[in-house]
């Protein structure tokens, strides 16, 4: 007989709640999926690509308004947790205080898993994304970054976009940057396997 637990079935998935002070997050022993990225990179798309879903996560009506983070349970094995846009242009200074805050919160918990960084592949990655990078690095936690939107960049400009964002964001060499459409689905494999591999790991 085989000890290994079969994959979470990812169709079983349902919202939990929004969390937005310490009482509101859930400390139990599941692993913490973290998705985090700029408002408008696709964070919502990447997780209903993710999930197989076409409006599961919210499509964003209007960036960078909501500052909360929502929390999903996968199978009753893990939690996709989402945690709010960032670098939404119109944002006011107190919004950004409240992001800051409750990122604060969150990373102060040490509840986090596996985190998992949404940047453009199509841009340099911007100062507000150094600093959610810095927030994972600081974590001490295993990281890993989607570059999303490969469809809209031509094949021989991925190497050269890659070798941009490693560098911005000054990624340590173990730190995997993994191209994706979640668009076309490029990369959904990829990213499901990482994931599957630390909620393993992480019940071991
Ligand atoms: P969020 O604000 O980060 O949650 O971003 P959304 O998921 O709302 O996506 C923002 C916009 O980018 C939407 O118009 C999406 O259809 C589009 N988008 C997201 N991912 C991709 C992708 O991989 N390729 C392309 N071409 N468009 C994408």
């Amino acid at each position: 007989m085989s000890n290994e637990k079969k994959a979470p079935n990812l169709h079983n998935v349902e919202f939990l709640r929004s969390a937005v002070k310490e009482s509101d997050f859930p400390f139990d022993s599941l692993p913490q999926i973290v998705f985090a990225g700029k408002s408008n990179v696709g964070k919502s798309s990447v997780i209903n690509k993710l999930l197989n879903r076409k409006n599961f996560a919210r499509v964003s009506a209007q960036p960078g308004k909501t500052i909360h983070i929502n929390y999903f349970t996968i199978d009753k094995q893990l939690y996709f947790v989402d945690l709010p846009g960032y670098g939404y242009a119109r944002v006011s200074k107190a919004e950004q205080q409240r992001w800051g805050a409750l990122m604060e919160t969150y990373f102060a918990m040490g509840l986090l898993t596996l985190g998992i960084q949404i940047v453009d592949i199509r841009h340099k990655p911007t100062r507000d994304d150094m600093t959610m990078a810095e927030w994972f690095r600081a974590s001490r936690r295993p990281w890993v970054i989607i570059a999303n939107k490969l469809d809209k960049i031509k094949k021989s400009q991925i190497e050269g976009n890659i070798a941009e964002i490693r560098q911005t964001l000054l990624l340590p060499e173990e730190v995997p940057v993994i191209p994706f459409s979640a668009e076309k689905g490029m990369g959904r494999e990829e990213v499901l396997s990482i994931i599957f591999d630390h909620v393993a790991r992480k019940e071991e």
